[in-house]
């Protein structure tokens, strides 16, 4: 493999682990040989080496075996540093030995995460009818529900529940042949068949699965003739009752550029959503992750509160949230202290600053009236009428306890409004928020759609 190919694999990697792992973990390696097979890379830290074999390992490898066949493991040793030899970890060279793949003769299934199981998966109230609807999936026994459709924004656990689907079933029924795919990979081979004239394969492949998954199947939305296999291959399966999961960035329903016949083939089973995370499920997952992380390093000593901050602070998704901790304690490790929270501010200055979204009092009076469907002007204007007055003490609400506004400041905003006018419209929330389930939904959707 020459430089040329590893900046090749290198930038199919940073698509797949998301640039923030690109950085950290992967383009810290100097790609080295290949001999007999054996990949070889020079990390800066034996840590930092150990890492990437167990996190990135597959995905390392299933994107170098597609530009050199002859690769079959990664090796990682520590790289020379100016005034200290090479290879001075006590440990030896870790070694990425990949996952027993599929017999031959089945269509291969995109390489596991091996992190995404189910006992990885921590459920709250956002994702909870998922996660029921995949455990059910991954019983197996009869095919209640075809397809069973997975939606949500980035980073909220879609193909961490395939894979635990996968992982599951591969466990208790060996012989099934699970496959899981992105939708670009569907793509990805359906072409290749056309330009090697081996349709007829691939049609048999496909319908000789007994469970498939596709990954993000927005991407085939607009490529035309795609769909148009995925439609068929689809039918096919769901005839012969093999499950079928997809996974996807929003509703059926919703998807651009889908022909209808497919969306309505996408809906005909269940469909269920993972909603944005809330701070207690953000909480749960790092607790999680602290408790594995802890049984790897048991000397790391994590002050009270970090979590909760992090928890707090960042709202984007738990990618981001997962890789901020990871990045903790990696550098925690390194320096060997103790992970308080000057510590945290310092490695995570960059994630802190780009999730710091200051929400500001228009944006909540528009969200607002776009909820109530009123216009912006009524909200802001003179009229008094329980249609406007009430949608306005709502944003007035979400002001006070969404930005750090005063409440003449927000008076101001709201057409030069007294500040006591503010005080009363907050508290009238407050109380109908205790006493009204359909007002306390309202102000946590709206919450959520502003934070998002
Ligand atoms: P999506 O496919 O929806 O974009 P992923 O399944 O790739 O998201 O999840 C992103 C990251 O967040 C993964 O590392 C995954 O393990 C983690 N994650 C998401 N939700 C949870 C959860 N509920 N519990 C534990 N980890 C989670
Ligand atoms: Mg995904």
């Amino acid at each position: 493999m020459t430089r040329d190919q590893w900046g090749q694999v290198q930038k199919e990697l940073c698509k797949t682990v998301g640039q923030n792992n690109f950085k950290t973990w992967i383009e810290p390696l100097e790609f080295g040989s290949i001999e007999n097979g054996v990949a070889a890379f020079d990390a800066p830290t034996a840590f930092l080496g150990n890492y990437v074999s167990q996190h990135f390992g597959d995905q390392i490898l299933y994107q170098m075996t597609a530009v050199d066949p002859q690769v079959r493991r990664l090796k990682f040793g520590v790289a020379a540093v100016a005034g200290r030899p090479a290879q001075t970890a006590p440990t030896s060279p870790a070694v990425h030995t990949p996952t027993p793949s599929a017999p031959k003769y089945a269509l291969p299934s995109a390489p596991l995460d091996e992190r995404f199981t189910f006992d990885r998966f921590v459920v709250g109230k956002p994702n909870e009818l998922a996660h029921a609807a995949a455990r059910r999936v991954a019983e197996g026994g009869p095919v209640t529900f075809n397809p069973l459709f997975l939606y949500g924004g980035v980073g909220l656990g879609k193909t961490h529940l395939m894979h635990a689907i996968s992982w599951e079933l591969k466990k208790s029924s060996p012989s099934l042949n699970v496959v899981y795919l992105s939708a670009e990979q569907f793509m990805y081979r359906f072409v290749q068949a056309l330009r090697e004239r081996k349709m007829m394969d691939f049609k048999s492949l496909f319908r000789s699965v007994d469970v498939l998954m596709v990954d993000d199947v927005q991407f085939i939305a607009g490529k035309d003739s795609t769909q148009e296999e995925f439609f068929h291959t689809f039918n096919a399966l769901v005839d012969q009752n093999k499950q079928i999961i997809i996974s996807g960035d929003r509703a059926p329903g919703e998807i651009k550029d889908m022909e209808n016949r497919i969306k309505s083939r996408l809906q005909s089973g269940l469909v269920v959503d993972l909603h944005p995370t809330d701070y207690e499920l953000r909480l749960g997952i790092l607790q999680a992750k602290v408790e594995f992380y802890k049984r790897q390093y048991p000397d790391l000593v994590l002050a009270s509160g970090v979590l909760e901050f992090l928890a707090h602070r960042i709202s984007t998704n738990v990618r981001v949230l997962e890789g901020a901790l990871t990045r903790l304690f990696a550098f925690a490790s390194l320096v060997g202290r103790e992970i308080t929270m000057d510590l945290t501010q310092d490695c995570l200055s960059d994630v802190l600053r780009a999730s710091e979204r200051k929400i500001t009092v228009e944006e909540i009076q528009r969200k607002v009236s776009e909820h109530y469907n009123i216009r912006l002007s009524d909200m802001i204007g003179p009229k008094r009428v329980r249609t406007y007055a009430r949608p306005r003490q709502v944003a007035m609400y979400l002001a006070k306890s969404m930005t750090s506004r005063s409440l003449p400041e927000i008076g101001r905003r709201f057409g030069g409004r007294d500040h006591t006018t503010v005080m009363h419209g907050v508290k009238r929330i407050e109380e109908l928020k205790a006493i009204d389930g359909q007002m306390a939904e309202d102000l946590e959707l709206l919450r959520r759609a502003l934070e998002a």
